[in-house]
């Protein structure tokens, strides 16, 4: 049942025990259990019965403290007809019941029904009956019921069935209408004549087939075709000859061979091979019966009852149920079905049995993907980022290397210039040599010899500036420290002399090599020359002197640059590492911060501290190559990404 009605149902219910349960209450009080008739028209044994009669009892049991003693009285009209025995039933209930405190009458169909109305205050006086199981229509054309019956009915939505048969044969313009010879099986198939009739499809025929026995509707059924006819069956209690069934039992009977699908709206008439329905639960109408009983009986003895008549509860809706065995071996595809409708004798389905937890599965997997995906792209985004990074730190790097080459400018450019003067020189005195009368030789190879060797130092000095100053790949291989930074100290030199700089070199690592790019190291040390100088260029002539020292020590070397100049705050020291740090009128403040990263780079470190008597001194320490090991790195695997 879906959840709505449910709740409507029991709402309704609420309503219903308040009008009636003021006759109830006071026995529902007494220490005994609750005593209950249950009246039913058809045959105990009955499905319909059997299901209803077991789903009413059940929920009493439970829900009632004290249980439920019930008694079944069975009229049996729906094969015998009504009227035949009903005195004799009459007579015998009253004196069954005579004396009797009943608490709760139960009518269960249309005949357990009226024998109720007819009879309930001569058998249970001021006894409250609940009347369930009845059609709907049956209850509207029939006359009115007393205002202590709580009427339960149900809907034979015909409609619905017959819009099942529209879809699974579309093409079938045929209808044929089994039932019984019964009263009440006579009711029903004029029901579905008249739902047929006003059905939004145009039936070219609608035939009867009434009270035949079950041999001659296999007999007449096996001429059909299922392009052009259906069969919708009611119920067939007694057939022309008075044989009495179980309606079900009838489609046992025909259904097995017929070559088209036996549409109807029982569950047990699906389960006993007909194709599919909308069908009317009845152990679902059991179980709504027995919750309204309960509720009767547990009511509150003051509750009191308003005059507003007998109350009817929500219908139970009809729904789509279909034998998917049977539409398979007619050949008839049952994906015009809505989902909605259930699937009895359906082959072994995983996704449909399952598809709830397929559904939460691949939900899961999806979610799952979502998220991999996500992080997927977030890393490429990283990956991208860090690549810009890393190419705008080269950027950074290489400027900060120019500028600082360009504080040497003046004394590389007095560096170049002087020895092409000599070199100036030494042409204008061959010259005159040549002019000469007889040339000495030996002279002019002194005077050769000493251009070439200026020419050499200008190439020299021109072939590091230009190594400085190049963009090219940042590669790490094992260097001599000492040898590349010799070859930057030569830049340094003319520098210190032009600014009155006494310069001491101590190289002292031998031939110690280190995993390094050879441009990137010779620029710490030009920094960390430059700034030595800056920080000297008031410092008294006495205290003119920066020391440039390497060592080795354990498995490292380390580069030691002291000045006398003023000096640092101990405090300090860490701040003049980071970017934009200066204290410079044009400083930038990014020369140490780059000089660290370059260091880190190179998995060494750099630190700086006051020194004793004055002046600062900052040490680079890196560790020394590992011998034998492939020690080229390329750009992107420790580039100048500072
Ligand atoms: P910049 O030289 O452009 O200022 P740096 O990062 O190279 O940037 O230096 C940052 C600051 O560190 C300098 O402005 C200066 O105050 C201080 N500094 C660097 N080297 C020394 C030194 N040898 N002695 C004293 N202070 C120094």
């Amino acid at each position: 049942m879906n959840g709505a009605f449910m709740r409507a149902f029991r709402v309704a219910v609420s309503l219903a025990v308040v009008v009636t349960c003021g006759v109830v209450a006071p026995d529902a009080r007494s220490a005994e259990p609750p005593k209950v008739v249950l009246l039913t028209g058809g045959d105990p044994m009955q499905a319909a019965v059997l299901m209803q009669t077991q789903a009413i009892r059940t929920v009493l049991n439970a829900a009632l403290p004290l249980g439920t003693e019930t008694f079944l009285d069975t009229l049996d009209g729906l094969r015998f007809g009504g009227d035949l025995l009903t005195p004799e039933l009459f007579a015998l209930l009253r004196k069954k019941y005579a004396g009797q405190r009943i608490d709760l009458v139960i009518a269960i169909g249309n005949y357990a029904a009226e024998f109720a109305r007819t009879h309930h205050e001569a058998i249970w006086p001021g006894t409250p009956v609940i009347v369930t199981s009845v059609p709907e229509a049956w209850l509207r054309k029939t006359s009115a019921f007393p205002q202590t019956f709580v009427m339960i009915p149900y809907r034979i939505e015909v409609g619905k069935t017959l819009a099942i048969i529209g879809a699974l044969q579309p093409s079938a313009t045929h209808l044929v209408v089994i039932g019984g010879s019964a009263e009440m099986d006579r009711r029903f198939s004029d029901e579905i004549v008249e739902a047929a009739a006003v059905n939004g499809r145009k039936w070219a025929a609608i035939e009867r087939w009434e009270g035949m026995s079950a041999q001659e509707l296999r007999t007449r059924l096996a001429r059909l075709d299922k392009h052009t006819s259906a069969v919708l069956y009611g119920t067939q209690y007694r057939d022309n000859e008075g044989r009495r069934y179980f309606p079900f039992e009838l489609i046992d009977k025909i259904a097995g061979d017929a070559p088209v699908p036996i549409y109807g709206w029982y569950a047990n008439y699906i389960e006993h091979g007909a194709a599919a329905g909308a069908v009317y639960d009845l152990a679902e109408n059991g179980r709504n019966t027995g919750e309204v009983a309960a509720r009767m009986l547990m009511a509150d003895a003051g509750t009191t009852r308003p005059d507003v008549g007998a109350s009817t509860l929500p219908i139970l809706p009809a729904r789509c149920v279909a034998n998917i065995a049977v539409l398979r071996r007619l050949g008839i595809s049952e994906s015009a079905l809505g989902p909605d409708c259930k699937w009895l004798n359906a082959p072994h389905s995983p996704y449909r049995e399952y598809w709830k937890e397929i559904a939460v599965v691949i939900f899961v997997i999806g979610a799952q993907a979502i998220t991999i995906l996500a992080m997927l792209n977030q890393r490429r985004e990283r990956r991208r980022a860090e690549l810009d990074a890393m190419k705008r730190g080269a950027d950074l790097t290489r400027a900060s290397r120019i500028a600082t080459v360009g504080e040497l400018s003046a004394s590389i450019a007095h560096e170049i210039g002087q020895p092409l003067g000599a070199i100036l020189s030494n042409i204008d005195a061959a010259d005159l040599m040549m002019q000469s009368e007889g040339p000495n030789a030996s002279e002019l190879r002194e005077i050769l010899t000493d251009v070439r060797r200026d020419a050499l130092r200008t190439h020299d000095v021109i072939v590091r500036l230009r190594a400085l100053l190049q963009k090219q790949a940042i590669t790490f291989t094992p260097v001599a420290f000492d040898a590349v930074l010799e070859r930057a100290i030569s830049l340094v030199h003319p520098e210190a002399r032009r600014r009155g700089i006494v310069l001491r070199t101590a190289f002292g690592t031998r031939d110690a090599q280190v995993l390094a790019d050879q441009v990137q190291l010779q620029q710490i040390l030009l920094n960390l020359c430059v700034n030595a100088m800056d920080a000297m260029e008031n410092a008294e002539q006495q205290d003119r002197e920066l020391s440039v020292t390497t060592r080795l020590v354990e498995d490292a070397v380390e580069l030691v640059v002291a000045d006398r100049g003023v000096g640092i705050e101990d405090t300090n020291v860490e701040r003049l590492f980071e970017a934009f740090y200066t204290t410079k009128e044009r400083g930038t403040g990014l020369g140490l911060s780059i000089v660290r990263s370059i260091a880190d780079a190179h998995k060494g470190n750099i630190s700086a501290r006051p020194r004793p008597g004055g002046g600062t001194e900052f040490t680079l320490w890196l560790p020394l190559a590992s011998s034998g090991a492939d020690h080229t790195l390329r750009h992107t695997d420790a580039p100048e990404n500072v």
